[in-house]
């Protein structure tokens, strides 16, 4: 086999299409990756929010793995998340760890996206301002130099 199996990330997407807003980067790490984490933040750096889903029993799957955890098969498929979802739950954060800066504080929140898989994240918004079941929608943050990662802002109700 000539081809990879995890794509070089593109770097010619539009500005519409998930580039980090310079108004919600922090000063965070870049993880460890191989495999199917690589890939998937390979998508992110294109601005997509991808997940996996099993195209044998049809259900969504997150984190990124090899193996479907409800049907146990493998073949799992990239598909693109809408974007939105729900604050299934969260915590208030007043300091940063060793090697991460930024306005505190800052909530980290677990959202279950409309696909229904739940993804730990930072929702941008005052802590006053987040509540359980609450509607976001994806964004994209820079948390180092060219390494940008999702997370979520409110969705603003209709005018
Ligand atoms: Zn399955």
């Amino acid at each position: 086999m000539s081809s990879p199996s995890v794509p070089a990330p593109c770097r010619s997407a539009g500005p519409e299409t998930g580039v980090a807003d310079p108004a919600l980067s922090f000063r965070g790490a870049v993880p460890e990756m191989r495999g199917e984490e690589q890939r998937y933040f390979d998508y992110c750096q294109q601005g997509r929010l991808m997940i996996q889903r099993c195209p044998h029993c049809a259900l969504h799957v997150f984190y990124p793995r090899a193996i479907c955890p409800h049907c146990t098969r493998g073949d799992l498929e990239w598909v693109e998340a809408e974007g939105r979802g729900l604050v299934f739950t969260y915590a208030v954060h007043h300091r940063f760890p060793p090697g991460f800066e930024g306005a505190a504080p800052y909530v980290v929140a677990i959202v279950e996206l409309a696909e229904g898989v739940r993804m730990m994240t930072r929702i941008m918004a005052a802590p006053e301002d987040v509540s359980v079941g609450m509607e976001v929608r994806v964004a994209f943050a820079a948390a180092a130099e060219d390494f940008q990662v999702p997370v979520f802002l409110p969705v603003e109700p209709a005018a």
